[in-house]
């Protein structure tokens, strides 16, 4: 269209047009409306240049604003420029809606003819150096009309007329204006309409994108384990969904936001280097949103310079294009953020409602997923503790020493460790589902009322308690209960850890036993007592028959102390079991003996009906200082004796052995003490008679020799000298037997061997004997081997037998006195008989031991020691000397010695 066509614009403007202009506008108006693009500005254009300059000198075109309160210019035209100039002064960019004309218009729907303005006030408006245009274009002369479409004013058309027409203006001239700007606001609305569809469309398109994005994003977070993951998901695909061209994640940790992702950095390590750990005091735009859990929406590189100019200065160092927009957003789960998403963009931006929402969405996922990983890896991290505490846990109870056993509270065994089976020699295959089999006969009561009370929270905390193995030996076992609260729910169960105490509680009976063995036979020095408690002792806790036995000085064994759990339990010989036959042997070989096993017939025992099982005996020497006292006999039927049975036996034994050996010294000790006393009130006696004997003769001479010195006979001095001689023999005899002994004792006896026939030393002795046999009247025959040579100390051999044949003498009653000898190859052997009083059997054993004597010192002198240096010096030359008596009736000494040693 051009200006052209109409003519002059001022000419135009000031005449109404005729009907074919009008017709032909009407045309124009539909063409170019219908022409032109359907964008707004574009029709608001063609309208103002179809009023201009035809049908007005200037026209304005405002329209509503979404409020409804203002009418913005969104057109306008002029007929020359001059008047645009001057037109625009006058005309502001907006005015209110609810004033003046164009507010009447907007409200009836009807065109408004606003009479004259004042020049004045207009020229008031203008500055001075366009009061020269006011006189060209008065703009005085205005209409306003509305714009109408569908029955609604979308804004105003003001038409100014040239103020030299004769008519405001006409009929046809306001219809045809009104004509214009109802097809204008039909065309306006129509490309209103088309816009807002277009927009609608593509927001749609946009909407759809995000979602569909959104969508592959969650998808793929929802398959995502790993935080590292999760922040790759979000990050990489996050990027291309919201077109950012970097982004990265941050995950807070330890009190630091930790860098677990980031994209599209020219150089990441430098970035990592800078951003990898941001401390959560420092001010960045990730830790502000982390904190205050917010989105920093960042629009324009001076914004983020402005807000965050350490952050800035350090982004310019690390990245070559910093963006010039950008979003950081918390990683939001139940308000608490978890992370933050950065994302970069690569142009200034306005974020809009929608994108932002799409963002903070996409970072809602984004939290969701980071918490799920955390949880996942929390469970993660939870199961592998546990499965390495449940691993633990079974090695700890594979390795156990104690049993472990788990059961029902019916006791149904659900847990049996290795400790277990060794214990109780049932496999857990055995047990498990069964009720526990290790309690014994007799003992289920307790072991329910055990469970009961761990249902109860009773635990038992290391109670003895007998249980049986798999071949039905009983055992004790120290017992500790806990009640078990199965996690995943059902009934309670008891779990319960037992130590096999057996050995321990044995080894403490024994140790209780020995204590009390102990105290008993430390009570008292006399044994026959002490032996029989001792005996007691061990009835019935080791045996059902204990039995004790000492060999006599001929080694004979006999019972002294028997206990019985039952009278019957016996040996076959009447004897505690398993008899005198056993006890001999193990007294003669001083070894201990051990049987088991045995059946109900075993010889060795015999028991009461009712004991049947298995049988076993013991039977250990009683031994001290390399001597065997005798024995001691244990005899069972519960069990079979072991090593450790045994080993208390013979430490039973040793204590009782030097107990009584204990008893005996003690007896023997006082039985020295009696006779040294005894010897001591003998040997003065004995030392005083011969020189009582011998003061009596000599003061009997001295007498009278002083009465009459020629008084005293020969006969009579021969006689007294003879008395003095036999006491002074006496008394020599008698110091020569105690200096024996001093030298005896102290080890000091020296043979000196000679060739010798021992045929006629005997009978130089009894030659020696003759006055005194024939004084007492004593016959004395020898019965006399023709010789009898060896090897001898000489005096010895005369003091021995001096010492038999005086007994003979002492003792013999004045009846015959036999001397026999008797030689072998290589020994020789010599009796001396008579048909004296003879011994008392209790006193034989003991005639040759020091002071020792079986008579009283009333009746017969003597200190008891010729016996005594008799034997020493028998057995000092190897041979022996035994007697033979009957009280009454007489005594044998007989002496037998070797030939070749002195
Ligand atoms: P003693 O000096 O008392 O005779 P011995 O040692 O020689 O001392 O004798 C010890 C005891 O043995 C005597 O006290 C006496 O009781 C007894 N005895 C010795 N020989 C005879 C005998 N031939 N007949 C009877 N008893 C005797």
């Amino acid at each position: 269209m051009s200006a052209s066509r109409y003519g002059d614009a001022r000419h135009f403007g000031a005449h109404a047009p005729e009907v074919e202009e009008r017709l032909a506008l009407l045309a124009e108006a539909s063409r170019v409306l219908a022409d032109a693009s359907l964008e707004p500005p574009a029709v608001m254009d063609r309208l103002c240049a179809l009023v201009v300059p035809l049908l007005g000198a200037a026209c304005t075109l405002r329209l509503l604003s979404e409020d409804g309160l203002w009418l913005r210019t969104v057109a306008s035209a002029a007929s020359t420029p001059e008047a645009r100039l001057l037109f625009q002064t006058l005309s502001p960019p907006a005015v209110r809606a609810d004033e003046g004309p164009s507010h009447e218009v907007l409200r009836t729907g009807e065109a408004l003819w606003v009479p004259d303005s004042d020049p004045k006030e207009l020229r008031r408006l203008v500055p001075p150096q366009q009061h020269g245009l006011l006189a060209d274009f008065p703009f005085t002369r205005l209409m306003v009309l509305p714009l109408r479409a569908r029955g609604r004013s979308l804004g105003t058309l003001t038409v100014w007329k040239d103020p030299a027409a004769a008519q405001p203006v006409e009929a046809g001239e306001q219809l045809l204006l009104q004509e214009l700007a109802d097809r204008a606001a039909l065309a306006l609305d129509i490309a209103r309409l088309y816009a807002a569809e277009k927009q609608a469309r593509q927001a749609a398109e946009v909407a759809a994108g995000r979602l569909a994005r959104l969508q592959r994003v969650t998808a793929e977070l929802s398959q995502v384990l790993s935080a590292e993951r999760v922040a790759e998901v979000i990050v990489e695909q996050g990027v291309e969904a919201v077109g950012a061209a970097r982004g990265a994640l941050w995950r807070l940790e330890a009190g630091n936001a930790r860098l677990l992702r980031c994209t599209g950095y020219e150089d990441p390590r430098s970035f990592m280097e800078a951003f990898g750990v941001l401390p959560l005091e420092g001010r960045t735009p990730m830790t502000e949103a982390l904190l205050e859990a917010r989105p920093v929406w960042l629009e324009s590189p001076e914004e983020l310079s402005d807000r965050y100019p350490e952050v800035d200065e350090q982004r310019h160092r690390v990245v070559r294009k910093p963006a010039p927009a950008s979003v950081c957003l918390p990683l939001l789960v139940e308000g608490r953020a978890l992370g933050v998403l950065l994302f970069a963009f690569s142009e200034a931006r306005v974020f809009d409602p929608d994108e932002r929402a799409f963002l903070e969405l996409l970072a809602h996922h984004g939290g969701q997923a980071v918490a799920r990983a955390r949880l996942l890896e929390q469970e993660q991290r939870s199961r592998a503790e546990l499965a390495e505490a449940n691993e633990r846990l079974a090695a700890i109870i594979q390795a156990s020493p104690a049993s472990i056993l788990l059961v029902d509270m019916d006791g149904t065994v659900r847990m049996w460790n290795p400790a277990a089976e060794r214990i109780f020699g049932w496999k857990a295959e055995e047990v498990l589902g069964t009720v526990l089999p290790v309690v014994p006969e007799g003992k289920h009561e307790e072991f329910r009322r055990n469970l009961e009370k761990a249902g109860r929270g009773e635990s038992l905390g290391g109670a003895v308690m007998h249980r049986k193995r798999k071949d039905g030996t009983p055992l004790q076992v120290a017992l500790w209960t806990a009640l078990v609260q199965p996690a995943a729910g059902g009934p309670e169960q008891v779990l319960s850890m037992a130590v096999d105490v057996t050995e321990r509680q044995r080894s403490e009976a024994a140790q209780r036993f020995l204590a009390e063995a102990g105290g008993v036979l430390a009570t008292s020095l006399e044994q026959e007592e002490t032996l029989e408690r001792v005996a007691q002792l061990a009835v019935p806790s080791y045996a059902e028959c204990c039995g004790l036995f000492l060999a006599d000085e001929d080694g004979a064994v006999k019972c002294v102390a028997a206990a019985h759990a039952s009278a019957e339990y016996h040996a076959m010989d009447g004897q505690p079991s398993p008899g005198l036959l056993v006890v001999a042997r193990v007294v003669a070989s001083g070894e201990a003996e051990l049987r088991t096993g045995l059946s109900e017939d075993a010889p060795e025992c015999v028991r009461p009906p009712d004991a049947g099982g298995c049988c076993a005996w013991l039977c250990v020497p009683l031994q001290v200082r390399g001597q065997t006292l005798g024995a001691l006999s244990f005899v069972t039927s519960r069990r079979d004796y072991d090593a450790q049975d045994l080993a208390l036996a013979q430490e039973l034994a040793r204590r009782a052995a030097l107990a009584i050996d204990n008893a005996r010294l003690y007896r023997e000790a006082r039985q020295a003490i009696r006779l040294r006393e005894e010897f001591l009130s003998i040997a003065s006696h004995e030392l005083k008679t011969p020189i009582s004997a011998l003061q009596l003769q000599v003061h009997s001479l001295l007498t009278s020799l002083k009465r009459s010195p020629s008084g005293v006979t020969p006969e009579r001095l021969e006689r007294a000298l003879g008395v003095v001689d036999r006491q002074v023999k006496r008394q020599t005899r008698l110091i020569h037997e105690l200096l024996d002994v001093s030298r005896i004792s102290a080890g000091r006896l020296e043979l000196s061997p000679e060739p010798l026939d021992l045929v006629m030393l005997v009978r130089e002795v009894v030659e020696r004997f003759e006055p005194e046999l024939e004084r007492t009247g004593t016959r004395l025959e020898l019965q006399l081997a023709p010789e009898a040579a060896g090897l001898w100390d000489k005096l010895r051999i005369d003091q021995v037998l001096t010492n038999l044949v005086s007994n003979a003498m002492k003792y013999g009653r004045g009846n015959p006195v036999l001397v026999v000898m008797t030689t072998g190859e290589a020994t020789v052997r010599l009796e001396v008989r008579d048909g004296g009083i003879g011994i008392g059997e209790e006193h034989l054993s003991r005639l040759f031991h020091r002071f020792e004597r079986a008579v009283s010192e009333r009746n017969y002198g003597g200190f008891g020691l010729g016996l005594w240096i008799s034997r020493q010096i028998v057995e000092a030359m190897g041979g022996h000397i035994t007697v033979r008596s009957e009280l009454g009736v007489g005594s044998t000494f007989s002496v037998e010695l070797p030939r070749t040693r002195g």
